[in-house]
């Protein structure tokens, strides 16, 4: 017989089902989609079908390491707590940090949180999920007063117009996309609309492609806005006024819209309220909640939206609760602590700002790799050189970050690991193991819970598996509540863990999920209403000048994750582009000497990268485009990170990552 386990793919938000077998006299792992699991329905994408090329263990961190030295994991867990533990004593809980990821899973995510915010007592814990959908969380509140995506997947198969904004889905949510290409072929009629600067593959399937200027998505949807009540409105957003027309009126005349948006977004210094301007349009027409319809955030990570849950984010306390006063009372009495965070902590942007002026004394970075992935990399890269004590827990033994930590503490990684995850969709589903542990790695949940018991919170954190810490969870999210707040699982406490089915939350009665939200008109403001809010546009944070005169957008490619770490691994992954490359208008090309295929210096106001030029007439002229992935470990060496400036939304904090002035120059 088949060894057969079901679990979730660990790379992007749409959160596919995963079946992992072998035979019994095999040591080979096959990976297929899950034909049961409602997020794919057995369908993968080219990353997650690549999974079973990524399982080696080259390059993993097995044993802790207290600098260059292999130690066992007492000393090390030893030296973690005492530093920690000195650090809070002389300087106070602020002067210490975690640092996560949304690819944590839920558990691990809600140790961390109650270690952080429940018992050292500092909101000083915030997630690489800043980086990718902060601003959809804060456009959710404002509007809904909570965080609530409304709908669910199938909407994508049942709506008559889908409008995708700032969102290349077919090649970072692939399984979402060839969901909506298949409603198109049952049912030509159906409508897509693509609203972003870059012709992408995905603006190639579309019925209605809009180029706008970069940033002009709020001058865009508020014009509908204002088209939907009868009103004027003056849409300068570069592009032909018929497509506007065209845009404008298969929205007012569809029932039936879906409203799409990712990154493009929310990487942006006004990306609350762009989510708000496309909220405010379903809002109006009163497209909510309901079957094929409603504004629907596709989120980066496997699982950003599980540690929006727990409160991985530095400004949500946890389970969905702000910091007010009757939150904190109400955590500190589940969690049995006096010592509960009273005030959000530092945002990811302003945390490594902090560590750069020495006021984080002590920082822990979890399963993340910021020393690439911030804006301002370098800048970030030196304030961690520089931080008086730096763990790093991780499955790989050298990033970028890992090499300036002190302490390097050996993590489980996927297919190791145990736990839950939520997609974009509200939905958790399990990750199960199916490979052995390698070497002396642990779960990322385990060794925090070792820390917080030497920091003297043993029975806080005396959970023996993973089942018990969800648990505790969902009780939490009971926990008074009363239907105060979206987030709800009481009918998950008691569970069978092992045996739970992929289910969207709120699950208020056992075995019952929901798959939309405010179809009823019952938002979670106090008066029950949702809001509309104003948003006037702004422009970008940094505009182009004489020296800088190009703006660049980054993002991710087909075949890519993050920072290579798992995906670097597989070698048909590698074909589809092999190094980064510079998207770039022929006629920047003429204007700035650059030749297909050339080397060119790419210059931020700080920093360059040397990057290889690629002729492509899916740019605006003006605007080029480079990927995230490549750092320092690749051959490349272009962390396109060091051109963008820091410059954040200042209701989210996230940071504009789409959207910096750069000079281009022939090498
Ligand atoms: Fe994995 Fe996303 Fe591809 Fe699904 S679409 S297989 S979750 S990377």
């Amino acid at each position: 017989m088949p060894e057969i386990v079901r679990t979730t793919c660990p790379y992007c938000g749409v959160g596919c089902g995963v079946i992992a077998a072998r035979l019994d006299d095999s040591a080979q792992w096959v990976v297929r989609g899950d034909p049961e699991h409602p997020a794919n329905f057995g369908r993968l994408c080219v990353k997650g079908s690549s999974l079973a090329e990524t399982l080696d263990l080259d390059g993993r961190l097995l044993h802790p390491m207290i600098g260059e030295q292999t130690v066992a994991w007492e000393p090390a867990l030893d030296l973690v707590a005492e530093k920690f533990t000195a650090a809070i004593a002389e300087h106070g809980p602020d002067s210490v940090a975690f640092y996560v990821s949304g690819q944590l899973l839920t558990e691990d995510y809600y140790v961390a949180n109650k270690l952080m915010k429940g018992f050292i007592g500092s909101g000083n814990i915030d997630t690489n999920s800043r980086l990718c959908m902060s601003s959809t969380v804060a456009g959710h509140v404002r509007a809904f007063g909570s965080d609530t995506v409304p709908g669910c997947y199938e909407d994508l198969d049942l709506a008559d117009l889908v409008v995708l904004v700032g969102s290349n889905t077919a090649w970072c949510h692939p399984v979402a996309f060839q969901r909506i290409l298949a409603a198109k072929a049952r049912r030509p009629d159906m409508r897509i609309v693509v609203v972003d600067p870059r012709r992408t593959a995905t603006a190639e399937c579309a019925d209605l492609h809009l180029a706008i200027r970069p940033g002009t998505d709020a001058i865009l949807f508020n014009g509908l806005l204002a088209h939907l009540r009868g009103e004027e409105a003056q849409v300068e957003v570069g592009v032909p006024l018929e497509q506007i027309v065209q845009f404008f009126s298969w929205f007012a005349e569809t029932e039936k819209t879906v409203t799409v948006w990712s990154q493009g977004i929310n990487q942006s210094s006004s990306g609350t309220d762009k989510v708000d301007a496309i909220i405010n349009c379903h809002l109006q027409t009163g497209r909510i909640g309901r079957p094929g319809m409603g504004p629907f955030s596709l989120t980066g990570q496997p699982n950003a939206m599980g540690g929006r849950e727990v409160g991985g984010l530095a400004n949500m306390l946890a389970a969905h609760m702000g910091f007010d006063e009757a939150n904190v009372d109400r955590v500190g009495r589940f969690w049995a602590s006096e010592r509960v965070a009273a005030k959000p902590g530092l945002k990811a942007v302003d945390m490594f700002k902090a560590v750069a002026e020495s006021k984080i004394k002590a920082l822990w970075v979890m399963c993340t790799n910021p020393a690439v992935s911030m804006p301002e990399a370098d800048l970030v890269r030196a304030a961690i050189a520089a931080c008086p004590f730096v763990v790093v827990s991780e499955c790989e033994a050298d990033t970028d970050t890992a090499r300036l930590a002190h302490v390097r503490l050996p993590a489980l990684t996927w297919g190791e690991k145990e736990g839950t995850v939520t997609n974009s969709e509200r939905r958790i589903s399990r990750q199960r193991p199916f490979l052995p542990t390698p070497g002396e790695a642990k779960g990322d949940w385990w060794i925090m819970a070792q820390v917080a018991q030497r920091m003297g919170f043993g029975e806080a954190f005396a959970w023996t598996d993973t089942g018990a810490i969800f648990d505790e969870f969902c009780r939490l999210t009971a926990f008074e509540n009363h239907g105060a707040r979206d987030l709800d699982l009481s009918g998950l406490v008691g569970a069978d863990y092992e045996s739970i089915e992929p289910i969207q939350w709120p699950v208020r009665e056992p075995g019952k999920g929901t798959a939309r939200l405010f179809a009823d008109g019952r938002f979670y403001h106090p008066d029950g209403k949702a809001r509309m809010v104003d948003t006037p546009p702004r422009p970008p944070a940094r505009a182009t000048d004489e020296a800088f005169p190009l703006i660049l957008n980054t993002g991710r490619m087909r075949d890519q994750w993050h920072t290579m770490t798992r995906t670097g691994r597989a070698a048909r992954l590698a074909a589809h582009a092999p190094e980064p490359v510079l998207q770039v208008h022929p006629r920047d090309a003429i204007r700035f000497r650059l030749a297909d295929g050339g080397l060119a210096k790419v210059s931020g106001r700080r920093a360059s990268v040397v990057l290889r030029i690629a002729f492509d007439n899916g740019q605006r002229p003006g605007e080029v485009f480079a990927p995230i992935h490549w750092n320092d470990r690749t051959s490349s060496g272009a962390v396109v990170g060091t051109l963008i400036d820091a410059a954040t939304d200042p209701v989210s904090g996230q940071p504009e990552l789409k959207q910096a002035p750069v000079m281009v120059e022939p090498l």
